[in-house]
């Protein structure tokens, strides 16, 4: 189906498909990844690049909620198991993330939409420094641009300051700890968390990341900033947008700093 627009360019009406739930894993207590099994026919549609997501379509309490979920797995993840794997963190009254976390099944059906967005990193011959920046649900397509990156190109080595709550709050802990350790010459994992009670953790590693922490843990793992070749940042609009300051004025090349952005924070009501 298409829309003749009065320029005369005709423009494709996006087609959603339905996809098979195939699985349902619990990552946090707050958050899940959910599979999708893709059919053979449907193989070449949904060919992604690392750091795309699928927008999904439900009927949620009578209301149509389209959302953007990124793919969370590397291109031969895919590849291997025929599937397509996105991860949703809930949001306090939010329609389609609680939906996913609580009601959601293998055998579903879901209405999805082929892979789109340009957060991406297509893979080099060369060999690159690659610094990624996420915090919590952020990780979706940072493991993604990671893990391919990773695998695809074994000169490349990356750094990821990744931020959460607390270890438990830590979406794809497990999965990104033991690429931490099966990669150890090449990724380096630097993880923050914003609740510490212990006291005990370096306090570098401890509180919200922003541009000024950011800055310190480049300059303590030796990381020079002009020397980067891309960097991905994905969290919080005001995260990403202090980040991406920071690094520019450190020497970033500003054609470098790829960002997404999921959520524009709450401002906080101004102080009587
Ligand atoms: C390109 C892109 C990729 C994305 N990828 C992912 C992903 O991989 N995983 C993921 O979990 N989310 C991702 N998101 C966010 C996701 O699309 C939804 O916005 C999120 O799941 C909330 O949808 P909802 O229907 O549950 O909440 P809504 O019903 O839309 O919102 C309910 C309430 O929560 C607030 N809210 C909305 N989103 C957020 C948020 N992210 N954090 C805090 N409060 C919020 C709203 O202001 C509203 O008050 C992505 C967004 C974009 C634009």
């Amino acid at each position: 189906m298409s829309l003749l627009k009065s320029s005369g360019v005709r423009h494709r009406r996006p087609q959603f498909h339905p996809l098979t739930v195939a699985a349902v894993e619990r990552l946090t207590d707050r958050a899940v990844a959910v599979s999708f099994d893709i059919p053979d026919e449907l193989r070449e549609t949904f060919r992604f690049e690392p750091g795309q997501h699928l927008t999904l379509r439900a009927t949620i309490g009578g209301t149509d909620v389209r959302r953007s979920y990124s793919i969370c797995m590397s291109r031969a993840q895919a590849a291997g198991t025929g599937r397509l794997r996105i991860a949703s963190q809930e949001v306090d009254g939010g329609a389609m993330s609680v939906w996913l976390n609580r009601v959601v099944r293998p055998g579903d059906r879901i209405e999805v939409l082929a892979p789109l967005g340009d957060f991406v990193c297509p893979t080099v011959d060369t060999e690159r420094e690659i610094v990624a920046i996420a915090a919590g649900s952020g990780i979706t397509p940072v493991i993604s641009l990671v893990r391919t990156v990773l695998e695809e190109e074994p000169g490349t080595q990356v750094t990821l300051i990744f931020g959460n709550r607390t270890p438990d709050s830590t979406m794809f802990r497990a999965e990104l700890e033991s690429l931490a350790e099966h990669c150890a010459a090449r990724f380096d994992l630097i993880e923050v968390f914003s609740r510490d009670s212990s006291g005990a953790r370096d306090p570098l590693l401890t509180g919200r990341i922003d541009g000024a922490k950011v800055r310190q843990i480049l300059r303590r793992t030796g990381v020079a900033v002009p020397e980067v070749d891309e960097w991905f940042l994905c969290g919080p609009i005001g995260l990403v947008h202090d980040v991406r300051t920071t690094i520019v004025g450190e020497g970033a090349e500003p054609a470098s700093v790829h960002h997404e952005e999921f959520f524009q924070e709450p401002v906080p009501a101004p102080a009587d």
